[in-house]
């Protein structure tokens, strides 16, 4: 068995994973802000996490993992200015921030059930954490590496000489810009607390603090809940790619200086964008031009288990396209996989054991996954299973195996009984399947249609089909 190797941002390499204390693994994934709807590009990173859980579970470690939800302000841009969005929406949207965060943090925690995402061990909202951040930039405050400015307590990073190290940017890089109002001694400081404006209105997310009444920065509430939930150090830290140059920058700068620990984070895994019309998909499109979200895929006739084979035809660093053609693409190929599983599963008694072919193939699977997650490649090892010349039963068992330890449930359901339009499909499939002289799949969906009562007599005239 190959060790499990993961592509560390830290190091820009490919390295053997080992965890810190032996079978135990820690992992937190930077969650969303909860402001709106999330975006297919936004499950992206999460199905990312799910694949790696799984895969450490497979491994047989124990993992601990911690999604964060941002409820409390979270600034529009990078450099801690601009509006707070979760204050804008409830402000456009007439209910209170709390409510506003409820609702999208219900509906994404429904999205990534639809998507098979399993649930962390912890939720971490980041109100419910406001003590522990308070402490931390206290801890921060006492070791010298904070200043006080008109509007808040901010980090100072000229007195990390370790900072930026995740980044590769220099401090006194132009990463983040400074605004005309900035109180910042330098571009790359970021906010540690912010204090609420005294003149009105007053907002909703506000609480008291030895620097006065206001909220926190972004980075701060994922350090404090890491600590809190993980302990001083993690093994493996996952995000979008964007969080790369500022925020895990930050939160490295901020957990590494208050616990005095080096390295916070072992591992530092990024997730690559999801891209629509050769752009990033993202929230800030216009309302005319809303991003696509998960029940968006219904009408295309793809399920949110075809869009999780999608997300996995393309390795986890690589940009992904979203097109109308690719989803359907890959629910078709979804399907197919899924008519070898039930041609395989009824009406057949499972043969006895699998084949030496069979068993190479499932390990070149997970040889696969632990290769930095090649979910590619492992996609093209179903696929072979599924062409095997091996006994159905036997490739159908070890696709579900297969299919389940990445999310991907690959049992089928049953067809609506006396649905002759889909009985037609069926074999217009079986027909084009034949024509390509794919037995594999033809045969598959023979043994298909007669589970569920439907004979199919060939002639050179081509197929017919009755009800036995
Ligand atoms: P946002 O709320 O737009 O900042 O997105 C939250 C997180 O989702 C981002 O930090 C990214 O990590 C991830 N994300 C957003 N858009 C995309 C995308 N188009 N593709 C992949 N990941 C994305
Ligand atoms: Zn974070």
């Amino acid at each position: 068995m190959t060790d499990l190797r993961l592509y560390n941002t830290l190091s820009r390499t490919i390295e053997p994973f080992r965890p810190r204390s032996p079978g135990r693994t820690s992992v937190y994934s930077c969650g969303p802000t909860v402001y709106s709807r999330q975006h297919l590009g936004n499950m992206r990173p999460y199905v990312l996490a799910d694949l790696l859980t799984r895969v450490l579970r497979l491994q047989g470690l124990e993992v601990k993992h911690v999604i964060n939800v941002t409820d409390v302000g979270h600034l529009t841009d990078d450099a801690d200015e601009g509006e707070d969005k979760l204050e804008l929406a409830a402000e456009r949207s007439g209910s209170s921030a709390f409510e506003v965060a409820r609702v999208w943090t219900q509906l994404f925690k429904r999205d990534l059930s639809l998507l098979g995402v399993r649930e962390p061990d912890v939720w971490a909202h980041a109100t419910d954490h406001i003590p522990e951040q308070l402490e931390m930039i206290g801890q921060l405050e006492q070791r010298g590496l904070t200043y006080r400015a008109a509007d808040g307590v901010y980090f100072d990073t000229s007195r990390d000489p370790g900072y930026g190290a995740l980044s590769r940017l220099k401090a006194s890089a132009p990463h983040t810009r400074v605004g005309a109002s900035s109180v910042k001694r330098s571009p790359a400081d970021f906010a540690l607390w912010k204090l609420s404006p005294s003149h009105s209105p007053k907002r909703q997310l506000e609480w008291p603090s030895p620097w006065g009444v206001g909220f926190p920065g972004w980075h701060i509430e994922c350090s404090a809940m890491a600590t809190k939930h993980l302990g001083p150090q993690i093994d493996i830290h996952t995000g979008g790619i964007d969080h790369v140059a500022v925020h895990h920058t930050n939160e490295i700068a901020q957990s590494e200086n208050a616990l005095g620990v080096r390295p916070w984070v072992q591992v530092w895994m990024h997730g690559a964008w999801l891209l629509f019309d050769g752009e990033k998909l993202s929230k800030s499109r216009s309302e005319e031009r809303r991003p696509p979200n998960l029940d968006d895929l219904s009408p295309l006739g793809v399920t949110p288990a075809g869009f999780r084979y999608y997300l996995y035809t393309a390795h986890y660093r690589s940009p992904l396209h979203l097109s109308g053609e690719a989803l359907r693409g890959a629910e078709a190929a979804l399907k197919r996989l899924r008519a070898v599983v039930r041609a395989g599963t009824i009406g057949e008694a499972p043969a006895a054991a699998p084949s030496a072919r069979l068993t190479a193939l499932r390990d070149a699977f997970h040889d696969a996954l632990r290769d930095d997650l090649d979910a590619p490649r492992a996609l093209s090892v179903l696929w072979e299973i599924a062409e095997q010349p091996a006994p159905l039963p036997l490739r159908a068992r070890l696709l579900r195996e297969l299919g389940e330890s990445i999310g991907l449930n690959l049992a089928p359901a049953a067809l609506p009984p006396n649905d002759d339009a889909l009985v037609e499909s069926l074999v217009a499939r079986r027909n084009a399947a034949r024509v390509a002289r794919d037995f594999a799949l033809s045969d598959a969906l023979r043994a298909e249609l007669l589970a569920q009562g439907v004979v199919i007599e060939d002639s050179p005239a081509g197929s017919t089909w009755r009800r036995a």
